[in-house]
């Protein structure tokens, strides 16, 4: 059994990396009977923000995420805790204390100042910037010395004494090899660096916080971003020094995107879809996007799928092996086709109550009006969708509120305008017309008959194909009426079948739409 954990930091930021990770951990958790934990990385506190966690916590469940134990809304879950860094500081400091002792770490007091002249001293000779070997100005202070500085009230850091050999020591640099569950053997030139564990304030570092979290609380697998691939020669020396076993990376490729032709990060900057508030503002359904986000993850899943096009997604065997390694292609585009595809089956009334649910927190103005009338609703969101072709309208709760707004009064907009082969004293001509002869209780036959009359008329080929072969004879086609007729009842020359939508608007609303026109 696998225990995976999502460590992120409360910046009021959740990204799509995040619910990606968040995602492969869940599934390798849960496959394996194992279990999946949630802990809070807030040491940066001139990061933080209020109510980031929660916002954590809800976004992710919102997508279909949720941990077993760890931070939770309601207090800390389970015996490893406290699952918040910031209430860790005495068990970091303890270990701390103990490599100090045992001369695996050292205080170091070097100022800003001594740094920086460091790094400029390191640049001008081209070496490597950083403190290690004989840059290490402080690893051999002598215990007076330590005392003395300490008493006088100097502030220090507590840094690693890396055993790793430096560059240019004139010993042959040593490699590392780490087995990454996504990326297979990783070899790497080993740490030579003293990394800071400990900072001024007492507070870890990432490198020292994650080896002694994910130590205390049993990790076997560190999924986490490839952005973190350059530290990881040392966490391999911090969990060596600390005696402890190595647990299982998996480096997650970055997401990115297709711009001019190239691959590039996404950008919080550039990129409102890479936050996870983008999805739910416009209202993505959560299958969709979970649907999406095992196509990335996975080079088998779209295989898979087409094989079981109605299994649940949880049937479906994850394997980080699987994963991709290079950057992750993100595209919108592909998430809205899979969108229209994953709506589609989903049940009318269904779909109402999570359009519903949206306008409650993202278009509260129109609340009243979904929730006023759902059986309307849910006849309009029906619409076209029975049949082995049903239409696929639908990608995400914005687009379809947008998509259906004419069926109310209030959003009813005038979009397109006639065609342009009919002029307005046609289209005047064509509504009265078609005013007069309409019978609510005619059946689609009769009332494409009563189309074609009206066509045949004024000019117009009762037939598409009448009016090809004789041009010239006719002013335009049965289908340019029925666009006059459409425009005056819904503002849109494009829609679903004309005649299921007025059995939807009614009588009285449908010969009133056409009377105003
Ligand atoms: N707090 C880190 C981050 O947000 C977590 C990285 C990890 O999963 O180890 O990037």
């Amino acid at each position: 059994a696998k225990v995976t954990r999502l460590g992120p930091s409360p910046t009021g930021f959740i990204h799509l990396g995040n619910l990606y990770g968040a995602f492969v951990d869940e599934r390798l958790a849960h496959q394996s009977g194992g279990l999946f934990y949630l802990r809070i990385e807030d040491t940066d506190d001139k990061r933080q923000v209020d109510g980031a966690v929660e916002a954590i916590i809800s976004s992710l469940e919102f997508f279909g995420v949720s941990f077993d134990e760890g931070a939770a809304m309601d207090g800390d879950k389970g015996e490893y805790g406290p699952y918040y860094q910031s209430q860790r500081a005495e068990i970091y400091q303890t270990y701390v204390k103990q490599l100090v002792q045992n001369g695996h770490a050292y205080p170091c007091f070097c100022t800003e100042e001594e740094l920086s002249a460091i790094r400029e001293e390191q640049e001008s000779l081209k070496e490597n910037p950083g403190y290690y070997g004989k840059w290490a100005k402080h690893r051999d202070l002598s215990f007076e010395e330590i005392q003395s500085r300490i008493e006088a009230g100097q502030a220090f850091v507590v840094r690693l004494r890396s055993k790793g050999i430096p560059a240019g020591s004139g010993q042959e640099v040593r490699t590392i090899s780490v087995e990454d569950g996504i990326r297979g053997t990783l070899t790497m030139p080993e740490n030579e660096q003293d990394v800071v564990l400990l900072k001024a304030t007492g507070i870890p570092t990432y490198h020292f916080a994650h080896v002694v979290d994910d130590h205390l609380m049993r990790t076997t697998h560190v999924v986490r971003g490839a952005e973190w691939l350059p530290s990881l020669p040392i966490h391999v020396e911090l969990f060596q020094t600390m005696g402890w076993p190595l647990p299982v990376y998996c480096h997650t490729a970055q997401l990115m995107k297709m711009e001019d032709g190239n691959k590039r990060k996404l950008s919080k900057r550039k990129d409102p879809e890479l936050s996870l508030d983008y999805y739910r503002s416009e209202g993505y359904h959560p299958k969709a996007v979970r649907e999406y986000l095992l196509t990335i993850l996975n080079s088998n899943y779209e295989e898979w799928r087409m094989a079981n096009p109605d299994a649940p997604q949880e049937e479906f065997s994850f394997t980080v092996e699987k994963m991709s390694n290079s950057g992750t292609l993100f595209d919108l585009d592909k998430l809205n086709d899979i969108s229209k595809d994953v709506l589609v089956k989903i049940p009318a009334a269904e779909l109402a109550s999570f359009l519903i649910e949206w306008a409650r927190t993202y278009k509260p103005e129109i609340l009243a009006l979904l929730e006023g009338n759902q059986d309307y609703l849910v006849k309009i969101l029906d619409l076209g969708r029975s049949g082995d072709k049903p239409r696929k309208d639908f990608v995400y709760a914005r687009q379809m509120f947008d998509f259906i707004s004419y069926f109310y009064d209030d959003y009813f907009k005038q979009e397109d305008a006639y065609p342009d082969n009919v002029t307005a004293e046609d289209a005047t001509v064509i509504l009265s017309s078609y005013l007069e002869s309409y019978d609510h209780q005619d059946d689609q036959a009769q009332w494409f008959d009563k189309i074609r009359e009206i066509a045949a008329t004024n000019g117009y080929a009762a037939k598409p194909k009448d009016y090809k072969k004789n041009p010239d004879q006719y002013k335009g086609h049965v289908g340019d009426v029925s666009t006059v007729i459409r425009i005056a009842l819904m503002g849109r020359s494009m829609s679903p079948d004309l005649w299921e939508i007025q059995q939807i608007l009614g009588e009285e609303k449908t010969k009133d739409r056409i009377r105003k026109k």
